[in-house]
């Protein structure tokens, strides 16, 4: 990617050390797979002084298991997440990012830079929303803490500067997940709407979150929690055609409510393209929740 103007990049070797760049160098930036950064840097958007590449930071571009959880390098990029040895590990995950972009795109642009940006088109997010993944940020003086995915999504947690992501930790569940996404035209392109789902058999729970229909991923506990008290967790875990409609239906009606009654009382007709929206993720959370129960 050409850029428009010319900055200074440092390429630690560390996770510690590009903290401790951002901390001698307080107006730069990092820069991950740069898919992002150097888009809104060409479109005049941005002119960081400086810059701190992430590429070179070798312990985040891996995983590793460590409790019953995996623990994600936030410099894993779309392509290798979406590698079929990855897949058998967190299926819901790897759709995602074989989902994110076109080929270019996926080989550079990263786990970590698709969390910082929190587009709300970002593939990843939703199924970390709905694996209740958490983040390892990285600070000042080898400082680590731990936050829920979905609190800096909501902006209830920020990074400060200078704080980097270093990992993710996602519970392996062991059981089927799914990650389907609409884009409203042929081939790749950014989400129309995204449903990730997951069964959690330990704990007898369906996660489910919508992307894409709003700034952050969209949960809808109450039908979540209907849909799992319809399983048979300890027999043959599926559903008759009915409930997973209607389970759809409760889903998209969770995230896009009804339009508020007129001042004279009457309902308003929501706008065609927002009913439109609205069947689309009916339709991802049916399939969705079959698919994994299938
Ligand atoms: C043509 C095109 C198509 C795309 N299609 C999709 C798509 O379909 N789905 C999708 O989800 N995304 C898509 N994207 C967006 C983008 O590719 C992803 O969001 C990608 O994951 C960003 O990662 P990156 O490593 O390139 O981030 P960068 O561009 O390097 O960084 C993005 C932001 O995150 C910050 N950052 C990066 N790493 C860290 C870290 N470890 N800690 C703290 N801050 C950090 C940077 O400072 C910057 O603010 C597309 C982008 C383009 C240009």
């Amino acid at each position: 990617m050409t850029t428009h103007a010319t900055q200074a990049v440092t390429l630690p070797g560390s996770l510690n050390e590009a903290v401790a760049a951002l901390a001698a160098m307080p107006a730069a930036v990092p820069v991950a797979g740069g898919t992002d950064l150097m888009a809104s840097v060409n479109a005049g958007l941005l002119r960081p002084a400086a810059l701190v590449g992430l590429g070179r930071i070798s312990e985040i571009r891996g995983w590793q298991y460590q409790d019953g959880h995996a623990l994600l390098g936030a410099g894993l990029t779309h392509a290798r997440i979406g590698r079929p040895d990855f897949a058998a590990l967190i299926p819901a995950l790897a759709a995602a990012a074989r989902a994110a972009g076109p080929p270019q795109i996926r080989n550079a642009g990263t786990l970590g830079g698709n969390i910082a940006s929190a587009a709300a088109t970002g593939d990843t997010l939703p199924v970390l929303a709905a694996l209740e993944a958490t983040l390892v940020i990285a600070g000042p003086g080898g400082a680590r803490r731990e936050v829920p995915v979905s609190h800096l999504l909501a902006g209830m947690e920020m990074l400060s500067p200078g704080e980097l992501i270093g990992f993710v930790r996602v519970p392996l569940l062991h059981a089927p997940q799914t990650f389907l996404k609409a884009t409203g035209r042929t081939g790749p392109g950014r989400a129309l709407a995204s449903v990730a789902l997951v069964l959690d058999p330990a704990r007898r729970g369906v996660r489910c979150a919508v992307g894409a229909v709003a700034p952050m991923p969209l949960r809808p506990l109450e039908a979540e929690q209907w849909v799992a008290s319809l399983i048979d967790w300890d027999g043959e875990r599926t559903l008759v055609p009915e409930a997973l409609t209607a389970f759809g239906e409760y889903v998209a009606a969770a995230c896009i409510p009804d339009a508020a009654p007129a001042p004279d009382g009457t309902q308003e007709q929501l706008p065609p393209a927002v009913l439109h929206l609205r069947r689309t993720v009916a339709a991802l959370a049916r399939r969705a929740l079959g698919r994994a129960l299938s």
